[in-house]
């Protein structure tokens, strides 16, 4: 849910006891594919609290918030993170941790986009990947024409994409986006993008919540396509979230659900969007690690090590 964010709780690395570093240690290593830097934030403006704990927001700069992230990315043992727009502050990020963090351009209306400078960001091998694509929050729908020259410079470029599906805060079209609607969340509009981009490799960013049978009946048919379960990991009521994953594993999709936190504004929310998964009591070890690693690996094409 990308445009909202609130950020909280500086933590700093310096914070970390010595017993939390060697608990840290002793993780497995996890990917996130989910993760946002900002310039700047209204939320931050407005302090706004973390919307499940109700703890105030203290990461209020683009410093403190990259802080903030990176010192929980250190508690838990994040090897690599997705981190999307704004794009120049994705590229600081990178820049101050650059063995971590894999470079993503995202955008909400597609007429922004300068697509000869994507192809030269992409062939000086610092942008790796489009996301978060926010399309609903302008109003545009997967499959409109307007999306056309997108689609098909990633799938030439053979470049990995997160596509916002589902829905975002109460009341969003009457805050930021009056364009925005719910009808645009619905992982079906993209079938006929992936009709005519078959080679388009395409992740569903908050695994489609709430269209369930729509995200099955994609996954189902496009082998290729993805999703990762960031915000309603640790921003929707637990046991929601749990039948949510749970009917997407039992539909056999468990290869190809990722790890994403969409911390926002809230860094601590990486780990309680780590918690939902640990804490999903069907699920093997096994397929706890492919959500948390292995399935980003395959669909990233990193290096397992
Ligand atoms: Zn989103």
């Amino acid at each position: 849910m990308k445009t909202f964010v609130f950020c909280l709780v500086a933590v700093t690395v310096l914070a970390l006891s010595a017993s939390a570093q060697s608990s840290e240690q002793s993780r497995p290593p996890i990917i996130d594919v989910h993760v946002h830097a900002y310039t700047k934030d209204e939320r931050w403006t407005q302090k706004v609290p973390n919307p499940r704990t109700g703890q105030p927001l203290t990461a209020t700069t683009e410093q403190a918030h990259m802080q903030a992230t990176f010192a929980e990315m250190k508690k838990y043992n994040i090897a690599k993170a997705v981190v999307s727009n704004d794009y120049q502050t994705v590229l600081r990020w990178k820049a101050a941790s650059p063995h971590q963090i894999i470079a993503s351009y995202g955008f909400d209306d597609p007429s922004s986009l300068d697509l000869e400078f994507l192809r030269k960001e992409h062939a000086a091998g610092r942008l790796m990947s489009f996301g978060e694509i926010g399309a609903q929050y302008a109003g545009i729908a997967p499959n409109d024409p307007k999306m056309e020259p997108f689609w098909k410079l990633a799938e030439e470029l053979d470049i990995p994409v997160g596509l916002h599906t589902g829905l975002a805060p109460p009341n969003t079209p009457y805050a930021c986006c009056p364009k925005f609607r719910t009808s645009l969340g619905n992982p079906a509009l993209l079938e006929e993008v992936l009709i005519r981009h078959p080679k388009l490799r395409v992740y569903l960013m908050h695994a489609g919540w709430p269209y369930l049978q729509e995200i099955r009946a994609i996954m189902h048919m496009y082998p290729q396509v993805y999703a990762d379960l960031g915000a309603i990991d640790w921003l929707r009521p637990r046991e929601e979230f749990h039948e949510h994953l749970r009917a997407l594993v039992l539909s056999g999709l468990g290869k190809r659900l990722m790890f994403g936190s969409d911390q926002m504004v809230w860094p601590e929310g990486i780990g309680m969007a780590i918690e939902g998964i640990e804490s999903a009591s069907f699920l093997t070890e096994e397929q706890k690690r492919d959500i948390f690693y292995n399935n980003a690996v395959t669909f990233f094409r990193l290096d397992k090590k």
